[in-house]
């Protein structure tokens, strides 16, 4: 029986406050209501300072981010990039915008993210017969990092760039450094969802200062240095707004309470869960912390005598919001003439995932809620 007058839980809603609404005042007050100003300056230097990012360049998506960061990298019709399957269709939609190709590698179980030793073997083989892609994007599922020692290795071996979609792990680290900051060219999102948002929006980080010029000319229309309007090259009109940094500004700031937040959920669910038949939680790979920007869990259903899909149906008559796992992209009618590197784990991880509401304003009492209706599944 659904009890719909119960207030809803979403998966991972905007969690804004005084603090944004001031800096959006200010922004309104300077009447820097325009994709340049103050905040967006500040939003840039402030994103540094957290991440360790040489030069950042705000920008109005998270997908933006990655195509310009395809840019940069070179990718060109008909090259040829790899991608983790496993992710959103953002990461790999930029590739297309190119007229590029991409190329899906499998996830291991240890961290969920792109396997280095198929990495490995595809270029191998591709080295062999003159065919190495242009660059690889390696995604950080769900708050956790790619093992980015072991990629960077393969990659510096062939000389392929590698591109960090960090959109889901901000905050996140490896080892000591945090996510976004290994490879040349780093992008992260401030969508709705995402661990803080500025409504919507993303960055790009690079270590080149003349690569973190050439984004901020693409992403302004590509205007020649003339008083008039000129233009020597296709542009974009991709720069983040001033009002949007204000929010982004604020949410920075309460970004390492949110992680904690969104740990401190993710190991409540799995004391009160893990001990039940077939339920296991991502694991945390040893190379660093993760955000747990989503709290994850696997269903097995013949030891859970239940399938994730019903778990979520149930949460679901509750008016509480779960979602499966990302639905691999080699599995994505979109990319079915697409190659591919492996596939089992991400399918595996897909078949039997449910990501739990994990937003980091999330009282106990909603918590106890969401725990209360799995257990009564079992
Ligand atoms: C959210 C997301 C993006 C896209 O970011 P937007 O800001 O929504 O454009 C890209 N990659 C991954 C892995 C994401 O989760």
């Amino acid at each position: 029986m659904p009890i719909l007058n119960k207030e809803r839980i979403y998966l991972s809603p905007p969690h804004v406050g005084e603090e944004e609404w001031r800096l959006v005042k200010d922004a309104f007050k300077s009447n820097w209501v325009a994709p340049v100003g103050p905040h967006l300056d500040a939003f840039e230097n402030e994103f540094c300072r957290y991440t360790g990012a040489e030069h950042a360049v705000a920008l109005n998506s998270g997908t933006a981010a990655l195509h310009l960061a395809l840019l940069l990298a070179g990718v060109q019709l008909d090259d040829e990039v790899l991608c983790s399957t496993l992710t959103f269709v953002a990461s790999a939609n930029p590739i297309r915008y190119l007229g590029a190709k991409p190329i899906f590698i499998d996830s291991d179980f240890n961290s969920w993210n792109m396997d280095p030793n198929l990495l490995e073997d595809w270029l191998i083989r591709r080295a062999a017969v003159n065919r190495l892609p242009r660059a690889v994007n390696v995604v950080h599922l769900y708050g956790q990092c790619a093992d980015l020692d072991a990629i960077h290795t393969i990659c510096d071996r062939y000389d392929i760039i590698v591109i960090e979609d960090a959109a889901e792990a901000l905050g996140a680290t490896y080892k000591t450094r945090r996510a976004g900051i290994s490879a040349p060219i780093g992008v992260f999102s401030f969508n709705g969802n995402k661990i803080i948002t500025s409504s919507g929006g993303g960055m790009l980080v690079c270590k080149d200062s003349a690569l973190a010029e050439k984004a901020r000319f693409w992403a302004t229309q590509a205007r020649d240095p003339a008083d008039h309007y000129q233009h020597s090259e296709q542009g974009y009109n991709y720069r983040l707004s001033n009002v949007l940094a204000a929010i982004g500004r604020g949410q920075l700031a309460k970004l390492p309470d949110f992680i904690t937040s969104r740990r401190n959920i993710f190991d409540y669910y799995q004391a009160a869960l893990g001990d039940l038949p077939g339920i296991d939680f991502m694991p945390e790979a040893e190379w660093g912390k993760c955000t747990r920007w989503l709290s994850c869990m696997t269903v097995n259903e013949e030891l859970a005598g239940i399938s994730p899909n019903k778990i979520r149906l149930r949460l679901e008559e509750n008016n509480i919001e779960s979602r499966p796992v990302w639905k691999p992209l080699h599995l994505q009618p979109l990319f079915s003439d697409c190659e591919k590197a492996g596939g089992r784990v991400a399918e595996k991880l897909f078949r039997t995932g449910l990501c739990l509401p994990s937003g980091s304003a999330l009282t106990s009492e909603q918590l106890q809620r969401v725990v209360a209706v799995i257990k009564s599944c079992f």
